[in-house]
């Protein structure tokens, strides 16, 4: 009470005290007290003001510090430290449909953890000797240190070199827990409050021995390994326990900027680090002199083989890792680093899509070795361009797979030709839209005018072009379109089934014209997931023949074409079903949507045009064993684009080839790549699967048909061939039998 009242008094006073200038001037009175009591008055106040301030701020942070820490029980604890660092991607077995382990991401290459006795002292003393030599002594944070470089940092003073205040072991153990990174001016003041007030809670709860346990095995290195045991498996292919001290000191030195003290990469920088760590282990008498010239002189020798075999996702992983953040951005209203954060660090089980089957035959397929007489199956013709400042870059032919199964999911994809070196590099599968060529007919045409009765299977169309067209680089400044890709027309009635198998042009425009633009613009964009097009692509050419004005990616038309394989239903493809945070809870979930894009019957009469495709058409001879299958190959103007889009009864899949900076490619036609390509992966994914075939429509009615004229035949026709007929269109009329023969 008595200290309130004085408070209180104080209070007044100071009060009074600034009224003062107000008042009107007094003789100074000279005499009261001598100079050094009115001195320490005022000390005194400021003090006694310093205190309250001081006190009050002190209340505000630390309201501040347990609100920002209150998860700190659950973030900071060691213990559980191990489980809570790796998420895991799965992948549902077919055969027992149980889910199994596909990725661990920063998993067990990456993160490998070593109980602090199997780590040698030398080790720990490397660490120890450059990081923090006062480890033992200080109860988390080296005060003085730090309050040095916050002084440093914040104010115009500089105190002590730069070198002073890095922060402890157990700060460092803390920012590598919390990946509490928070930049620099005020919020880096608070991260660095933050840092000291756990650093100081985590050294309360736990002894030395397990922070420094939990430091070495949290510790960052380079190609985001982390921790002792990773660094020695990794840079020198041994056990930690096996490291020399001159290896130990070169892991310990990549910790400071894994970047630049990457041994791979920056080998100078590395053996200078270590240099100077060895030097301060000797100086601390952590090791003898002898030991200390034998580890400098000591060459530094990296494991290659372990690099090169690369801890690389694969395309799926890396599509998936983004799914992941996009749906977590937009679901938490996160961005995009506290995403990735979870993704990396928080254990998360990501229950994906992915085939291993599947995913690995595209993978060895898409390496494009050669075989024994060097020939590789897809081209390899570098075509060299200018830039706009004039370099010349130099290019190779590049290639892109995707499969999506009938439930909609994603099974496999490569997004590349050649062995993947680098994580999330442009997957051409998915970000790449391409001229899609002849491949748009079967959705751009056929489909949707099988659908609403502008043609039946075998509909009969003139084979001649439409109109001429203006050209200046033809001779008579005009030039006949369409054009087929022999340059002729045979001007005759062609059934649709045959025309669409041997890909003439004429017939997919004259279809085309007879359903009109706009019902094939909505069916493409609102039935079967086509996200590219534009209002300028409402055209014949576009929409027949696949001249888009940017194209379509490789995953897009796969999951289009699965149609023809799912009696007519689309499913917008997906790369996982659920995430679960690490207590099981489920954070993410894909709504999986799904639309009838064309009725049952038109599915399986397009799929049996379609098989013509392999049997006599531009894919003859290339139909995959064990399965039937069904497909379409597709050229883009001036030969800038490659594709075949095949469907099975397992699988949709797109096949791409073409320079990334479109260019004509020189291809070998006896080998159609993409198709070759995709038979190969079928052959292999396919082989152990149950036989199966593509499901048979009911309303459709199998018939011959007179090839002359394209309707049902009668004894009298000179040939015949297979057709299927919707039983609602022979009921009506449409399809009528042969009256020529
Ligand atoms: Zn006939």
């Amino acid at each position: 009470m008595a200290k309130k009242a004085e408070t209180k008094k104080r209070v007044t006073k100071t009060a009074d005290k600034s009224q003062e200038p107000k008042q009107p001037k007094k003789p100074k009175k000279k005499s009261d007290k001598p100079l050094w009591k009115r001195v320490a008055v005022v000390l005194g106040y400021l003090i006694c003001l310093g205190v309250m301030v001081g006190s009050a701020v002190l209340v505000v942070l630390t309201m501040y510090l347990v609100d920002v820490t209150r998860d700190d029980a659950k973030d900071l604890n060691l213990t559980n430290l191990q489980l809570s660092l790796t998420s895991i991607i799965y992948y549902q077995d077919a055969e027992t449909g149980e889910y199994e382990e596909y990725q661990r991401l920063d998993g067990s290459e990456n993160r490998i953890w070593v109980d602090l006795e199997d780590i040698p002292q030398h080790v720990i003393d490397a660490y120890i000797a450059v990081e923090d030599k006062d480890f033992y002594e200080h109860h988390g944070v080296d005060i003085v240190g730090t309050v040095a470089a916050m002084v440093n940092e914040y104010t115009p003073i500089k105190l002590f070199s730069s070198k002073r205040g890095a922060s402890t072991i157990t700060q460092q153990l803390v920012k590598n827990i919390t990946m509490d990174n928070s930049g620099s001016g005020i919020e880096g003041a608070f991260r660095k409050l933050r840092e000291i007030y756990r650093a100081f809670s985590l050294e309360k709860q736990y002894s030395k021995d397990e922070i420094l346990e939990a430091y070495l095995n949290t510790l960052r290195l380079s190609h985001n390994w982390a921790g002792v045991q990773a660094g020695a498996n990794n840079y020198f292919g041994k056990d930690v326990s096996e490291l020399t001290i001159a290896e130990a000191a070169s892991i310990a030195g990549i910790t400071k900027n894994p970047s630049v003290y990457n041994p791979y990469s920056y080998p100078e920088n590395n053996i200078e680090r270590r240099n100077d760590i060895l030097y301060f282990m000797h100086q601390q008498g952590k090791i003898s002199t002898e030991d200390y010239e034998a580890a400098l002189a000591e060459e530094l020798v990296l494991n290659q083989e372990i690099r090169s075999k690369s801890f690389v996702n694969s395309y799926f992983t890396d599509m998936v890792i983004d799914q992941v953040i996009e749906d977590l951005m937009e679901k938490y209203s996160i961005s995009r680093s506290e995403a990735s954060k979870m993704v990396q660090e928080d254990g998360l089980k990501i229950y994906s899509t992915v085939d291993p089957t599947v995913q690995s035959a595209m993978e060895q397929v898409m390496l494009n070795e050669p075989d024994s007489k060097g020939r590789t199956l897809f081209p390899t013709k570098e075509n060299t361009y200018k830039l706009k400042d004039g370099t010349s870059v130099t290019q190779t032919p590049q290639a892109a797979m995707v499969s999506v199964d009938y439930e909609g999911r994603i099974v496999g994809v490569v997004g590349g030709i050649g062995e993947k070196t680098e994580d999330r590099v442009l997957n051409r599968a998915v970000d790449s839209l391409r001229q899609t060529g002849s491949t748009m007919k079967p959705i751009g045409a056929y489909g949707p005018a099988l659908e609403y009765d502008y043609i039946h299977f075998s509909t009969a169309l003139f084979d001649d072009y439409i109109q001429e067209i203006e050209d200046k680089n033809e001779p008579e400044g005009k030039r006949k379109w369409p054009r087929n890709y022999n340059g002729e027309y045979t001007m005759r009635l062609t059934p649709a089934c045959y025309a669409l198998a041997k890909s003439w042009n004429t017939i997919a425009v004259r279809t085309l014209m007879l359903m009109g633009v706009e019902t094939s613009y909505d069916f493409l964009v609102n039935s079967v997931g086509i996200s590219s097009l534009h209002e300028k692509d409402k055209d014949w050419a576009p929409l027949a023949l696949g001249g888009l004005s940017e194209g379509i990616s490789p995953l897009e038309m796969a999951a289009a074409y699965a149609i023809f394989g799912n009696e007519g239903r689309y499913i917008e493809p997906y790369c996982y079903t659920t995430v679960e945070d690490s207590d099981g809870e489920v954070i993410l979930e894909t709504k999986v949507t799904s639309v009838q894009a064309l009725s049952e019957d038109t599915a399986y009469i397009m799929n049996r045009m379609m098989k013509n495709v392999l049997t006599y058409g531009t894919g003859a001879g290339l139909a995959p064993k064990y399965m039937d299958a069904v497909g379409k190959t597709g050229t883009a103007t001036d030969d800038k684009d490659h594709w075949f889009i095949g469907v099975t009864p397992y699988y949709s899949t797109a096949v791409w080839m073409g320079y990334d900076n479109p260019a004509t490619l020189t291809v070998n036609y006896g080998t159609h790549a993409p198709t070759t390509a995709w038979r190969n992966v079928m052959n292999i994914c396919q082989q152990n699967l149950p036989k199966k075939n593509f499901a048979v429509a009911k309303g459709v009615e199998q018939f011959n048909y007179c090839p002359i004229t394209g309707n049902i035949a009668n004894a009298n026709c000179p040939d015949q061939q297979v057709g299927y007929y919707k039983k609602s269109t022979i009921d009506s009329g449409f399809v009528t039998v042969c009256q020529a023969h």
